[in-house]
Order: structure tokens, then C-alpha cells, then sequence
């Protein structure tokens, strides 16, 4: 699994980490497939957000309808660990309710910003690959020249019937034999 940020989504999502610490902060990524669009930040409404991250859920679900509304989907959700690794926690695992999204961490841990991707299925974990790129990133372009070499191939072969017909339509008569 992929997904695909532009540098200035990862610089919101880690600027919205550091704006938030020493609390962990949370959104959504709004895209389509493997590409993120925008981000859209949503409160953290945990009892202890040092620690912890709880979405609102009403603003969460006003996210996704508007997403749908703009024939895009929630394709992952961030939040930070402004003081541990970007790796979820037991707390992120047992709390993942969307096995379809990525789950994105921003770790501001010894004053660096990273970013990272999980899966979190039930209780497997995965890394995801987080492309942060201006450029469509070669993955896509590689499935794209698949569908090329598709188109390629099917064009040859009519290309290759065409001239059978053209061959056969250009032979002489068959001579015709006298019946006694
Ligand atoms: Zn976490």
C-alpha cells in the first residue's frame, strides 16, 4: 500500500503537530486512491490528549459527508506523538476502527518531524508507503504504462488483422478449373 502527500500537506500535518504540542493533535486526509488532497484538522477531544488522541466525532463525520459531497473520500487519518516514535501505540491499535485508511503519525520525538503510514487491521500493523513527493509518484506512472502497453498490444493486433484482410482481399482469383 501507498499514499501519496504533496510536501505542503506533510508540512500542515507536522505544523499542526507542533502547533498542538505539548498535546497530540488529529485530522483526516481527504483524497482519492492513493492521493491525498487536503487535510482538514478535527479537535482531539481525549480526557488526557498528552497521551491520547479522540477525534470528535461529530466533526469527523461532518468531514466524511463533505468529502462525498466533493466526490472524494477519507482515505486516512493523522494525528502526532510530540514526545515517542511515529509507531502506533497498543492505544492507536486497539482504538483503529477503519481498516481501509492509512493511519498517519507525526512524531515530533527529540525535535525532528517525521511522518509515517500504518494499516492497522484489527490487530496487524503495516507499514504503509508514505510518498511525499510534488511529482505523481513511479508507481502510478507503472501501472499507467501497463494500460499503455495494453492499448499497444490491442492495436497490433488489429493492425495485424487488418493486414490479413488487406493480403487476402489483394490475392488474385483463384483460377478457375474447367469441369468436364
Ligand atoms: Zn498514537
Amino acid at each position: 500500500m501507498q499514499m501519496w502527500l504533496k510536501p505542503e500537506l506533510a508540512k500542515s500535518i507536522i505544523e499542526h503537530a507542533r502547533q498542538t504540542q505539548p498535546n497530540e493533535c488529529c485530522g483526516v486526509i481527504i483524497g482519492e486512491g492513493i492521493r491525498a488532497e487536503k487535510i482538514v484538522t478535527i479537535p482531539n477531544v481525549a480526557a488526557d490528549p498528552k497521551h491520547r488522541y479522540h477525534m470528535d466525532d461529530k466533526a469527523l463525520l461532518e468531514t466524511i459527508i463533505q468529502s462525498q459531497r466533493q466526490n472524494l473520500e477519507v482515505i486516512g487519518l493523522y494525528h502526532s506523538h510530540p514526545r515517542t516514535e511515529p509507531i502506533p501505540s497498543q492505544e492507536d491499535i486497539r482504538l483503529a476502527t477503519y481498516p481501509d485508511m492509512a493511519y498517519v503519525i507525526a512524531s515530533l520525538r527529540g525535535g525532528e518531524a517525521r511522518l509515517s503510514a500504518w494499516s492497522i487491521k484489527r490487530d496487524r500493523v503495516a507499514p504503509i508507503e508514505l510518498i511525499v513527493s510534488v511529482e505523481k509518484p513511479a508507481q502510478e506512472a507503472v501501472s499507467l504504462s501497463n494500460i499503455q502497453k495494453r492499448a499497444i498490444i490491442t492495436s497490433a493486433i488489429i493492425a495485424f488483422i487488418f493486414l490479413l484482410v488487406l493480403s487476402l482481399s489483394l490475392l488474385p482469383p483463384a483460377p478457375i478449373i474447367p469441369i468436364r
